[in-house]
């Protein structure tokens, strides 16, 4: 009972704030919000946005009016501390809100290069609205990019940087591209996609320095001993939680802030959700973080159920996509620790689905240009329900039927 308290208006923030109105509740809600744009959505940062040239009101959520209507307080500014025992959080600013239900959905921020340099006007990071509009700013004067990191963003942004003309390098330190995320068989489509696209991707090396003369960017020195000449330099090498407001006030952290399968913290009057939760997943019998819209909206209304009297464990199905050139890449369920892969189509005719599997269950499905291969993974993996491996791989096999 009273106030909720958001600390952090991204996806996941928003999307409380929003269903717990739907949900009927009627005390008040605010959203504090460190960034100076109306809640926005991240996705089209490194994809549609920094190619385009729409304004910013084009990723906003909702206009101004909703929040009025709503009745949810956006609140400019940062908050500094939470007082447990009080329940109140104190803002930068000084001011102090009281709370009766308080929510940690205070995201994720880059990882910093730590390299000499790295902090120069032409070396750039993509996580926030004005990330985004920066680099669209610069790229128009900029000929070569070099990329730090091929993660989702680092390739999303190289497409981009290529179609605008730019020379584009991709540096990574593991043997392929996006290897923490997908199977080698999507990997290695990607690599030769982006490859013929004139993007240079180099696998298994590290930059180890960034030249500059009079401030500007000239180059990256690799690990190999090779340089490449730069005038633009983006770091995606991934992102750290933020945690250090939650383990300030004394609540349990570990690779993320530590909530139970309900995504309530050790104090039963606080919750975390989005990017920053460590939660436990019984579906998938572990502690998990997930950095996705998926796991941020469904976290949000999960706990807006809870807080409006429908408490229920939280049992969302991670999905996840991303646009790279024409590519679209999706992804259904969870594939660690698959020991097998299907394949579904032929990548020759750019369009297949890597079906998972651990055994005979399957884990997840990564589909490229086959939607309709996602959006049947999702039906079928939030069914709890697996499909016998000959028939993924039997292009002739009604996967409806499977549904049924
Ligand atoms: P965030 O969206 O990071 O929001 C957290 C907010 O809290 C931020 O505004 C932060 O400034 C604020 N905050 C932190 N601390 C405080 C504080 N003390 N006081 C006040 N405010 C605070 N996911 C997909 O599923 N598909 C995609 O294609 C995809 N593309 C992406 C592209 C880019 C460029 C980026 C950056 C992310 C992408 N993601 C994608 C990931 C997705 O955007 C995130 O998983 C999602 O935004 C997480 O939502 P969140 O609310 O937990 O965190």
């Amino acid at each position: 009972d009273g106030p909720v308290i958001i600390v952090g208006a991204g996806h996941a923030g928003y999307q409380l704030a929003a269903s717990l109105r739907q949900a009927g509740f009627s005390d008040r809600v605010c959203l504090i919000n460190d960034e100076a744009h109306l809640p926005y959505q991240r996705p089209p940062l490194s994809k549609a946005y920094i190619k385009g040239a729409a304004g910013p009101e084009s990723l906003m959520f909702r206009p101004e009016k909703f929040y009025q209507d709503q009745k949810i307080e956006l609140i400019a500014g940062r908050v500094a501390a939470v007082d447990r025992a009080a329940r109140k959080v104190k803002l930068a600013s000084g001011e102090a809100l009281d709370y009766g239900h308080l929510v940690l959905a205070t995201g994720a921020r880059n990882r910093l290069l730590d390299l000499p340099n790295a902090n120069l006007p032409d070396v750039k990071y993509l996580r926030i609205l004005d990330d985004s509009e920066a680099l669209r700013a610069i790229m128009p004067s900029k000929k070569r990019a070099v990329i730090i990191g091929a993660g989702f963003i680092g390739l999303e942004f190289a497409s981009t940087a290529r179609i605008k003309g730019l020379e584009v390098d991709v540096l990574e330190l593991a043997p392929r591209v996006m290897a923490r995320a997908v199977t080698a068989e999507v990997s290695e489509y990607f690599q030769a996609r982006h490859r013929e696209a004139g993007i240079r991707i180099h696998l298994g090396v590290q930059a180890t320095s960034i030249e500059a003369e009079g401030g500007k960017v000239t180059g990256v020195s690799l690990s190999d001993g090779r340089h490449l000449p730069a005038d633009l330099v983006v770091v995606g090498v991934g992102v750290l939680p933020n945690i250090e407001l939650a383990a300030e006030a004394g609540l349990p952290v570990a690779s993320g802030i530590i909530v139970d399968e309900y995504l309530a913290t050790a104090d039963p009057n606080i919750s975390a959700i989005g990017d920053c939760a460590l939660f436990n997943s019984p579906r998938f019998g572990g502690s998990l973080r997930l950095e996705s819209v998926q796991n941020a909206t469904d976290h949000a209304r999960c706990l807006a159920a809870r807080l409006t009297g429908d408490k229920k464990v939280y049992d969302g199905q991670p999905w996840f996509w991303s646009d790279q050139g024409d590519d679209k890449l999706q992804i259904a369920g969870l594939t660690t620790g698959y020991d097998k892969v299907v394949l579904r189509g032929d990548p020759a005719n750019k369009a297949f689905s890597a079906f998972c599997y651990k055994g005979e269950e399957l884990l997840g499905i990564e589909s490229i240009n086959r939607a309709g291969d996602h959006m049947f993974g999702r039906r079928l993996l939030g069914m709890h329900r697996s499909l016998a491996p000959e028939h993924a791989a039997d292009e002739s096999f009604d996967l409806k039927g499977a549904l049924a």
